[in-house]
């Protein structure tokens, strides 16, 4: 499981929640935060911090944000220059 940003972050990222981040797996992205679903560790310690109420567990994202789940896991598949930022390849 890992939790996922939703729709009402889109033009507000007031990165709140990369603050309480134990793990610092959010990461800012062109319209939104996305939270790395390898590295979120479920703790949940974003979520209240969230002002506008963006962040929800997978398994609890409301149904008209659903395909932010995909969004959220796209952003980290398949971009090497990521991984390479983050240590992870190269
Ligand atoms: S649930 Fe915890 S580990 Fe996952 S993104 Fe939120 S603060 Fe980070
Ligand atoms: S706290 Fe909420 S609105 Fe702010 S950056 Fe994080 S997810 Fe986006």
């Amino acid at each position: 499981m890992t939790y996922i940003i939703a729709a009402p972050c889109i033009d507000v990222l007031d990165r709140g929640c990369v603050d309480v981040c134990p793990v610092d797996c959010i990461y800012e992205g062109p319209d939104q935060l996305y939270i790395d679903p390898e590295e979120c560790i479920d703790c949940g310690a974003c979520e209240p911090e969230c002002p506008v109420t963006a962040i929800f567990p997978e398994d609890e994202v409301p149904e008209e944000w659903e395909s932010y789940i995909k969004k959220n896991y796209g952003y980290f598949e398949g971009d090497v220059e990521r991984d390479v930022a983050k240590g992870r390849a190269g």
